[in-house]
């Protein structure tokens, strides 16, 4: 097998960069280690910053997220059963779009398919070589035989558990990171949101997010201790929480039957240079950001928009600027946000306990969040995202 640009990883950086690409004239084929059905319904991120819904619109694959996907024009913050909503739309003039990541993920296959391009699902013991020459190559095994895949350029899109990141030689790779002490647990549950716009609440008890997915499916989230174990909370245990964290006068949260739930760490990650040689890192294979500021999905969108046009420029023209400064480019969104998603995150989650003076700059901040339009521009401007470069 030959083609221009070898990917690794049908998420969304992988999906999207194969189809900038096609669009840019430029072949790829993506070798991807699960099934077709595990990717589509793999469920993750559903919140797109507008400059992520206005590419995918603008390159022929927004159609059904225009039909189904909720547009958001404000969100709201909760300290201790007071919620303060930041308009989001009256602020910057931005919005955001809930459409799950899987949909994004359905929409992106189907485009690619139907225009003839090659997605190899299945693909076993997936090993990127010769990244350092001229002519690299991809080994896999794919319905039991040894193929491999010619290319002038590798791109690692296979998340933060990939093969390709480990490709940078020591020495040349530098690893930023972050563990949090507390993790998610996440629900998807059978019954309509109980709001029209997020709510993020901070309460003495932990975290809790009310996401929505859809106009008869709920998103719902809780702090919980990273060592916790999914079976200790039985569906009324996580009910009862909910209810209590995201209590407010006057509103009400309807229970509904859970369909799924996970507890997912929570963690920072950055690694430099975001490429080396013919490989180049896009995605959660770069970095991993923790999920209070719905970012992850919405940087994967952003690297590969700067990985197609550096490509496109090499492979049109010759000129390989444009590649030569992809990991500096990247990299200064990634680190604005990783700034945001840790503020985020250190604002609204319950602190270990023993740092009373953590605790006091915390609801120090929560109340100029609630009190000051200057913060509350910050927060709005940095949650629907930086235009795309
Ligand atoms: C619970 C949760 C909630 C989240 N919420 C949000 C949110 O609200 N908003 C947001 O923007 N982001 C959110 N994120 C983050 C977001 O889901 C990720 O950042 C996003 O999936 C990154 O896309 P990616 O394509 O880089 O990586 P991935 O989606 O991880 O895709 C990588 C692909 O590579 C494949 N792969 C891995 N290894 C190999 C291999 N060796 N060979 C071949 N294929 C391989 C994987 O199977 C996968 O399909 C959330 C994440 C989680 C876990």
């Amino acid at each position: 097998m030959e083609t221009q640009v070898g990917i690794v990883g049908a998420g969304p950086a992988g999906l999207v960069l194969s189809h900038l690409l096609h669009l840019a004239g430029i072949d790829s084929v993506v070798l991807e280690q699960r099934s077709r059905s595990y990717v589509e319904s793999r469920i993750r991120a559903g919140v797109l910053e507008q400059g992520s819904t206005d590419l995918l619109i603008e390159t022929g694959v927004g159609a059904r997220m225009l039909a189904e996907g909720a547009v958001h024009e404000g969100v709201n913050l909760q300290f201790d059963g007071q919620r303060h909503r930041i308009d989001l739309a009256r602020l910057t003039g931005r919005r955001i779009t809930v459409y799950g990541q899987q949909e994004v993920v359905k929409d992106l296959i189907a485009a690619r398919l139907a225009a003839g391009g090659t997605i190899v699902f299945e693909a076993d013991d997936v090993t990127p070589r010769g990244i350092d020459g001229a002519h690299p190559t991809i080994a896999f095994r794919h319905e039991g035989s040894e193929r491999e895949l010619s290319c002038d350029v590798v791109a690692g899109c296979d998340g933060f558990h990939g093969v390709c990141r480990g490709l940078i030689p020591d020495g040349v790779l530098t690893e930023f990171a972050r563990e949090y002490p507390f993790a998610w647990l996440g629900v998807l549950a059978q019954v309509a949101p109980s709001t029209d716009e997020l709510i993020y609440a901070f309460h003495a008890r932990g975290f809790a997010l009310h996401s929505l997915r859809s106009p008869e499916i709920s998103r719902l989230y809780l702090q919980v201790d990273p060592a916790d174990d999914i079976a200790n909370w039985p569906d009324d245990r996580i009910w009862e929480e909910l209810q209590l964290r995201l209590a407010s006068p006057g509103w009400a949260l309807d229970e509904g039957s859970i369909v799924e739930k996970a507890i997912t760490a929570m963690r920072s990650y950055v690694c430099e240079p975001m490429q080396h040689g013919h490989l180049y890192l896009a995605g959660d294979a770069a970095h991993i950001v923790p999920p209070t500021g719905a970012k992850g999905m919405n940087l994967a969108i952003a690297d590969v928009t700067v990985l197609a046009r550096a490509l496109s420029d090499w492979f049109g023209g010759g000129d390989h600027g444009g590649l030569d400064a992809y990991s500096e480019r990247c990299l200064r969104r990634v680190w604005r946000v990783q700034d945001f998603s840790n503020t985020m995150t250190e604002l609204m989650h319950v602190l270990p306990r023993g740092d009373p003076f953590a605790s006091r700059v915390q609801l120090a901040r929560q109340r100029y969040v609630a009190t000051s339009a200057a913060m509350q521009h910050t927060i709005a401007e940095n949650y629907v995202g930086l235009p795309l470069a």
